[in-house]
């Protein structure tokens, strides 16, 4: 493998995939060897023989739904038990556990299907450029979790690639659409509707950087859903079709949506539809789009968000492009319009905008395009749990990647031999609402209460992919874990979350005082006891008769998990044993 064979840029789509590498200095696309460059990312299972992979299977899908496996990046990081798509192959997997498909009697990761398509492209790469091909960078919605990341670099990896860096699909076509030409400072907002996922992203141009200034999303919105909902409408207004007929039915749904991009009206014909008969229907565009709007409705939501995350309206903007096949019809690009309140760049083939991306970001990678650098953002805040269940954030949500930030922690018990690292994403206060992403143990020397220092530091590599690393600073000994899928959790949850945490913000504030107030107390009660133990003799009656009222007082506010009253009797004993404090501090100088 020698570092100066080619790196390739991939675009891993829902619905297809394209491959491409940099010649003489530009990005070109790579054709196959029916010189197509678009590979449906769909995989047939025969009877015998090997998997077929792409258009021929794509063909397979209508024949033999049940072993033609399509829209795999959807279960990428799915658990079982969440809401499942129609699909016409089967899925296993125990709630909670990773979403697998079953063909012919044999369970594969979603990973392994994309594994499978991206060999495909490898092939047919290295035949176009006439050597073998090691070396990618592969694209993922900006909206994927770690996991997900994961997961998509396993994939490469399976195809035989060392997957040089995963890069975010806004990102990407941001360099396609030639966006580091634009004035500094110009904001973009890049709106991205594939087959299966929907994302919008609000970049910043900085001194030639591109900066993620937010993202958002869907990645269970797409074009597949407007399939889907077509399908369900024409069915119900015909009334003798017989299931079997779904696919070559999808299949004729999904030409006649295309053609409606470009004409007000069209023709569908299905030869001997169902058995004898034929099937003539006339679609047209309005009825397209009365079935579609719904769908492209669910994008609004999502922009708004983001322009909101940005701190940005939409005036601030300087451009707005279009990314996905799906942007290619008039209803998307008028919502788009009337969003952002301006005229979408569509200077670019939506369908291929993020393959060149990819391929430009592999030339920057191998030299041979210079001056960009890329940054991306963190979707969520990454942290670690602390005392009484707290979320205690590393790096915050939007930080820009890679980047690399620390903490020291300290041990809660004397004696304490281990550190439990919980590793946690989300935005939430208290870790029990956020999401599990690992969990370690670092072991370090026993040491009284607050004395061990055990260092952690989060790294986020350019791929996206988290690293965690604790040490205890006294003997050096060290942990360093790659955070894996040990909880996938879907993008629909990440919408969730943030969801949550506004809607919980008040609560989940006053849940952290009290759990920080709580600690407070849980220390100042036994000290309070133990000084007047020590020296309560010397305190006058009044003086004692204050403090009884203030312990009365802070247990009534600790019984009644009340955050600010539990604060503010917390400092109210804390000022009524200030005397005691320093009649102690007296008595040990005596003694000493
Ligand atoms: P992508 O994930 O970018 O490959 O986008 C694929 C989606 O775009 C699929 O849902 C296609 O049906 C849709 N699509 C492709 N071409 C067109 C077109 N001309 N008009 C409307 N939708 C299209």
């Amino acid at each position: 493998m020698s570092s100066t064979s080619p790196i390739v840029g991939i675009d891993l789509g829902t619905t297809n995939s394209l491959i491409g590498a940099m010649d003489a200095g530009f990005p070109i696309l790579l054709a196959d060897a029916e010189d197509e460059r678009l590979t449906p990312s769909v995989v047939h299972f025969p009877s015998t023989g090997e998997p077929l992979v792409g258009r021929a299977a794509a063909r397979m899908r209508a024949l033999d739904p049940a072993n033609t496996v399509y829209s795999a990046k959807r279960l990428i990081g799915r658990r079982g038990g969440e809401a499942t798509d129609d699909v016409s192959y089967a899925l296993v997997g125990e709630r909670g556990a990773a979403v697998r498909v079953q063909v012919r009697g044999r369970e594969y990761a979603p990973e392994e299907i994309s594994a499978l398509v991206l060999k495909k492209l490898r092939a047919d790469a290295g035949r176009a450029l006439g050597g073998e091909v090691t070396r990618a960078v592969i694209t993922v919605p900006a909206y994927f979790n770690d996991a997900q990341r994961q997961a998509t670099k396993r994939a490469g990896e399976l195809a035989g690639f060392t997957v040089e860096r995963i890069v975010n699909e806004p990102t990407a076509a941001a360099l396609a659409y030639g966006l580091d030409k634009l004035g500094d400072r110009s904001k973009v907002a890049v709106f991205d509707l594939g087959g299966g996922t929907f994302d919008i992203s609000i970049l910043e141009l900085n001194q030639g950087v591109f900066q993620v200034l937010s993202t958002n999303g869907d990645t269970r919105l797409g074009g597949d859903d407007i399939d889907a909902a077509l399908i369900a409408d024409f069915r119900l207004r015909i009334s003798d079709l017989v299931p079997e007929a779904d696919a070559r039915l999808r299949e004729a749904l999904v030409a006649a949506k295309h053609r409606l991009s470009f004409e007000d009206e069209t023709r569908i014909e299905l030869p001997f539809f169902t058995g004898a008969e034929s099937l003539v229907r006339t679609l047209t565009r309005a009825e397209l789009e009365r079935v579609a709007r719904p769908i492209v409705e669910r994008t609004r939501a999502h922009c708004l968000r983001a322009l909101h995350d940005a701190k940005l309206s939409p005036a601030d903007l300087d451009e707005v492009i279009l990314v996905g096949g799906q942007t290619r019809m008039p209803l998307v690009r008028d919502f788009v319009r009337a969003i952002f309140q301006r005229e979408p760049n569509v200077s670019q083939n939506p369908d291929e905008a993020v393959a060149l991306g990819a391929t430009i970001q592999a030339g920057i990678l191998s030299g041979a395009v210079q001056n960009v650098v890329l940054l991306d953002v963190t979707p969520l805040s990454l942290g670690i749990e602390t005392f009484g269940g707290l979320m205690n954030v590393i790096i915050p949500r939007n930080s820009t990647i890679p980047i690399k930030a620390g903490e020291m922690f300290t041990n809660a018990v004397a004696g304490q031999r281990a550190m439990l690292i919980k590793v946690v994403q989300g935005e939430r206060e208290l870790v029990r609402d956020n999401w599990p992403l690992g969990e370690f143990e670092l072991e370090f020397e026993p040491a009284p209460k607050g004395h061990a220092r055990v260092g952690v530091q989060f790294e986020i590599d350019a791929s996206g992919i988290l690293h965690v690393l604790a040490r205890d600073t006294k003997t050096g000994a060290q942990k360093v874990v790659e955070m894996t899928s040990a909880v996938d959790v879907s993008d629909e949850a990440v919408e969730k979350m943030l969801e949550e945490s506004l809607e919980h913000a008040f609560e989940d504030m006053s849940d952290r005082v009290f759990v920080e107030a709580k600690l407070k107390s849980d220390e100042l009660l036994p000290a309070v006891r133990q000084a007047l133990a020590q020296a309560g003799p010397e305190l006058d009656t009044d003086e004692l008769a204050l403090i009884a009222q203030r312990v009365a007082e802070v247990e009534a506010a600790l019984a009644a998990g009340a955050g600010q009253p539990l604060k503010r009797a917390n400092t109210a004993l804390d000022e009524a044993t200030q005397r005691l404090a320093t009649l102690l501090i007296e008595r040990a100088l005596r003694v000493s």
